[in-house]
């Protein structure tokens, strides 16, 4: 799903949602499509705010909402507390490795994995739709600065 095709789509679900489209959810979009990385609901808030943007937190939180379930963004709890972002229309699936000192996300893309779902589900009769696949530990750096 390209950009454009992710406006349409999330133009579409929103209407069939019996939601309205407004310029503000737009708003939203925009700057989640533009955005590389992940990211926070409030950093994406602090962003638009200090770019002039009149959106409220609760519109960026709900919009954020709509755009998970319409497969735009992927959601992901790499820690406690805080739930973050990334766009996945325009982008490659990938997985991540997540410090849990200094919270560095390092993504990877490998076959095996996407390929071993199959054979996983296969097994257990069982329809993937996505599927998520994240790996807690320490990184190079937070390790060689303990040793
Ligand atoms: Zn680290
Ligand atoms: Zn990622």
């Amino acid at each position: 799903m390209n950009e454009q095709d992710a406006r349409k789509h999330f133009i579409k679900y929103t209407r069939s949602s019996g939601l309205r489209v407004t310029p503000e959810r737009l708003e939203v979009l925009d700057c989640v499509l533009a955005w590389e990385g992940h990211f926070e609901a409030d950093s994406l808030f602090l962003h638009l705010k200090t770019h002039g943007s009149k959106v409220s937190r609760a519109t960026v939180y709900n919009t954020l909402s709509l755009l998970h379930k319409c497969g735009i963004v992927s959601r992901y709890r790499f820690s406690e507390g805080y739930s973050q972002y990334e766009r996945t229309a325009g982008r490659p699936h990938h997985d991540h490795m997540i410090c849990t000192q200094c919270g560095k996300i390092i993504e990877f893309e490998n076959r095996r994995v996407v390929r071993l779902q199959d054979v996983l589900c296969t097994a257990q009769k069982f329809k993937p739709t996505y599927h998520s696949f994240q790996i807690f530990g320490v990184c190079q750096t937070c390790r060689g600065e303990k040793d």
